[in-house]
């Protein structure tokens, strides 16, 4: 399930892992470096708006980008 780009907890969209949301002001940067990758959820209506739901992936799964 999408995770909404405030929620204090990421989770894989493929299998449900969880990540806390990193606190600082490199927003989710360090989870990249962990492997998580994020995207603009692409069934968020509508779409000329920045998203507000993003897809993850954990670094078990294939990336989403
Ligand atoms: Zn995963």
């Amino acid at each position: 399930m999408p995770t909404h780009y405030k929620d204090p907890v990421i989770a894989c969209d493929r299998r449900g892992a969880t990540v806390d949301r990193p606190p600082g002001r490199e927003g989710t940067r360090p989870l990249h470096e962990l492997g998580w990758r994020g995207r603009g959820n692409p069934h968020e209506r509508p779409l000329r708006f920045a998203p507000h739901t993003f897809v993850w992936s954990c670094p078990g799964c294939p990336p989403v980008i």
